[in-house]
């Protein structure tokens, strides 16, 4: 289904109310990433969602970091996930925000709570404060300090502020409810000291806001008209709409939440994405095996393509599993559609056209895609001697085999039909060369004595190629959910997700590739040059996916 044909989500149709109803002008969101790793397919989706609904409704879309949290941020976080966020298309509305930005604010609303009688200064330690939270069957019990005046929770938040009291002294609570049902509500912390420096503050604070007192004030500031955000953040609700109520806010804004993407044979959580390459199991935050933004980029998978996913998805509140299939289909339909065909021969053995005169040598030309004639015509140096894939050969099959067999014919993809006459070995036994007839009547033609050879299989010019390194992929794990039933995830580890292969023929046009540009190798797949590895002289390509059907395929041509 497209965009423009399926029914409204549960988000738009609370939005177009909003429109309809007067409560709202303009639709405005936000995407809200901590800097604390790189983006994720998870985070796409949020993307998607976020910048998508702005772009419908006319609106805008905020990029705020969610820097509250000065020791875990980095600064090239920061500058990775714009980034993937332009990459995928979207455009932030303004400038680049920190929640950090509003720290002034924040504080200053600390003290309107304080001067209000809704916030005190409690000296329970953090193991204390816990005992007193109670749980999820008992109340908890109000912290002794709870009922301290104005005038001292004012001076020691003065003081908390300006350094005078070691982490964990005490912190500045809201007073709410210490029996409500929602833990969230019982008497939450609204700023902790924390004497660490901070990637934009600097060494300004030594206490933070908590996300929670931070983050539906930015979103006011802002003027957020919705603030989406995963279900696992329903039970903030209620104190997301408390600051809002209880503070003198520009605007009111409203949290939505919608289940989170969670794609099977996948990992999606920053944590965990990190220490895989902290503990070099993968080889970076772009490594193309990773489900990261960079190391989708870096794999060939397409903004197209990841933004219909993230379309096909849908938006929801249920729970569940997404296949990756879904994705990798995505990925699939957007390539075949829009690359550029091109042969290599991963697996190179070499054949030699007895018939064939050594001196000669052709240019055949083949269409750039079947059935895109925008993108033109290529051109195929042949000659004598040329490599097919190992695997296209045997010496004896049987029918279903319909590639080269000793004695029987086979065509050449674009080029001639041949036939194999005559194995040459080494002294172990291996085949190192296949000697064929090519058949020169049969460019464009069937062969004349009336024999149509059902198989096709790529080639590349031995005299004339591209020398290259192939990187095939598979996914990083083995199993569905990886680290499931108490397992350690990083037991779920494919140890074979990674092939390289050396010295590959490519066909020689693809010596012009470009970082941009997407080819699909007939018969094998879909690939990108690598844009960390390999030079001119000897590029690398990754495997972005193979062909569904390959055997399948190559039966039809
Ligand atoms: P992680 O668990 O990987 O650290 P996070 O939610 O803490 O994820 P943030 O940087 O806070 O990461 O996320 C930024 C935005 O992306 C948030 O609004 C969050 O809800 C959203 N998001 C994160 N993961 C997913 C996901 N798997 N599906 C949909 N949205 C997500
Ligand atoms: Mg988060």
């Amino acid at each position: 289904m497209t965009e423009r044909t399926r029914p409204l989500n549960f988000i738009e149709q609370r939005i177009e109310a909003d429109l309809r109803d007067n409560k709202i002008s303009k639709v405005m969101t936000r995407f809200p990433p901590e800097p604390n790793g790189y983006l994720h397919i998870g985070h796409a989706k949020s993307i998607c969602l976020n910048f998508g609904l702005a772009e419908k409704y006319q609106g805008e879309c905020n990029l705020r970091f969610d820097d509250t949290n000065p020791a875990k941020e980095e600064q090239e976080y920061v500058e990775a996930i714009q980034e993937d966020i332009k990459w995928l298309g979207f455009q932030w509305n303004g400038e680049v925000r920190y929640t950090s930005d509003y720290f002034d604010q924040l504080h200053e609303w600390a003290i309107y709570l304080i001067n209000e009688g809704k916030a005190y200064v409690c000296d329970l330690s953090p193991e204390e404060a816990r005992e007193y939270r109670g749980t999820l069957t008992e109340p908890g019990r109000n912290s002794p300090w709870r009922d301290r005046s104005v005038e001292e929770n004012l001076s020691l938040f003065e003081k908390m502020r300006n350094g005078e009291f070691n982490e964990g002294d005490c912190s500045l609570r809201a007073k709410i409810d210490m029996a409500s049902p929602n833990m969230n509500m019982r008497d939450p912390v609204l700023y902790r000291i924390k004497k660490a420096r901070h990637h934009q503050t600097g060494d300004k604070w030594v206490i933070y806001p908590s996300y929670d007192f931070a983050h539906g004030q930015s979103d006011a500031i802002e003027g957020i008209s919705h603030s989406l955000c995963t279900l696992e953040f329903e039970d903030h609700r209620p104190l997301y709409d408390w600051f809002i109520e209880n503070l003198p806010t520009p605007s009111r804004p409203v949290q939505i939440e919608f289940s989170r993407l969670n794609p099977n044979y996948t990992i999606t959580s920053k944590r965990k994405l990190k220490l895989l390459v902290d503990e070099g199991h993968v080889e970076s935050w772009d490594d193309p095996r990773m489900p990261t933004i960079s190391g989708m980029r870096r794999r060939g998978y397409t903004p197209r393509a990841i933004r219909n996913f993230c379309e096909a998805a849908g938006v929801t509140r249920s729970l569940g599993i997404t296949d990756v299939g879904m994705l990798e289909y995505a990925v699939r339909d957007d390539l075949d559609k829009n690359a550029p065909r091109a042969m290599c021969v991963l697996r190179p053995l070499k054949i030699v056209l007895t018939n064939y005169p050594e001196d000669k040598s052709e240019e055949l030309s083949a269409p750039g895609h079947p059935n895109r004639d925008d993108l033109g015509e290529r051109t195929l140096p042949f000659s004598r001697e040329i490599y097919i894939d190992q695997d296209d050969f045997r010496e004896e099959a049987n029918k279903k085999y319909k590639r080269l067999v000793l004695g029987k014919k086979v065509r050449l993809r674009n080029a001639y039909v041949i036939e194999a006459q005559e194995v040459v070995k080494d002294e172990q036994g291996n085949i190192v060369e296949v000697h064929c007839h090519c058949d020169m009547g049969t460019l464009g033609k069937n062969p004349e004595d009336g024999s149509k050879p059902k198989g096709v299989i790529h080639w590349v010019d031995a005299k004339s190629h591209l020398n290259c390194q192939v990187r095939l992929y598979d996914r990083l794990f083995t199993e569905e959910a990886p680290g499931a039933g108490g397992k350690d995830f990083l037991e779920s580890l494919n140890p074979n997700s990674l092939e390289i292969l050396e010295n590959c023929k490519a066909e020689i046009g693809l010596a012009e590739a470009t970082l941009n540009d997407h080819y699909q190798f007939e018969r094998e797949g879909y690939f990108i040059l690598d844009s960390k590895r390999g030079s001119r002289e000897y590029p690398v390509f990754n495997q972005t996916i193979g062909l569904k059907d390959t055997w399948e395929k190559a039966d039809k041509d």
